[in-house]
Formats: structure tokens, sequence, C-alpha cells
């Protein structure tokens, strides 16, 4: 596995959301590569920062209503056929798992 894939599927790792052999491969990873081990522990801290330091707001309601149109649309229509390559980037990551976490 190579430093670009483990960096990808660091927070589905630190969450739990990962295949078991795509858990162990990254682990193994971690384990031989210093780099992306630093980089498994600023994950870590900014998930810490976001979900403890920030204060939470409430989502809008116009915000709810988008959302909510967005998550009843058939699956077959939301998907681009892109992969998580798009989401390369650590801050839209971020923003997908934490910046609606007060919506529901
Ligand atoms: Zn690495």
């Amino acid at each position: 596995m190579k430093c670009d894939e483990v960096r990808l599927q660091l927070l589905d790792y630190q969450e739990g959301r990962l295949r078991l052999e795509a858990q162990s491969a990254v682990r193994a990873h971690l384990d031989g590569c210093p780099d992306c081990t630093r980089a498994d522990v600023i994950e870590r801290d900014l998930t810490q920062l976001l979900e403890h330091r920030l204060p939470q707001h409430p989502a809008s309601l116009a915000l709810k209503r988008r959302l909510a149109a967005q998550w009843s649309e058939p699956i077959v229509q939301r998907g681009t056929g892109r992969g998580r390559g798009d989401l390369r980037g650590g801050a839209p990551r971020l923003l997908r798992a934490h910046g609606i976490a007060g919506v529901a």
C-alpha cells in the first residue's frame, strides 16, 4: 500500500469504517512509515479539535431542507461515477465528516 492511498483512508481507518483487510493494510503501513504515522497523529488531533473545541452551531432550516432533499434522491442519480480520488485533500473530507454533524 502506498503512502497516498494510506493518507486518503486515514480518517476512515480512525473511525473504523474500513473493511478488515484494508484496516490491517493501513495499520501495517503505519507500523513501517514514520511519515504516515505523523499524518495519522495530525489527523486525529484535527478531528479532536473539530469535535471538541470548535463551537457547535445548529444547521439552518434551509440547509436541513437542502440536505434532506439530496439524501432522499435515489443513489443511482447521486453517483457521479468518480471515485474517492475526488476527495483528495484534507479539508473537503473533514468538512464532509464533521461539518454537518449537528444536522440530525
Ligand atoms: Zn506512508
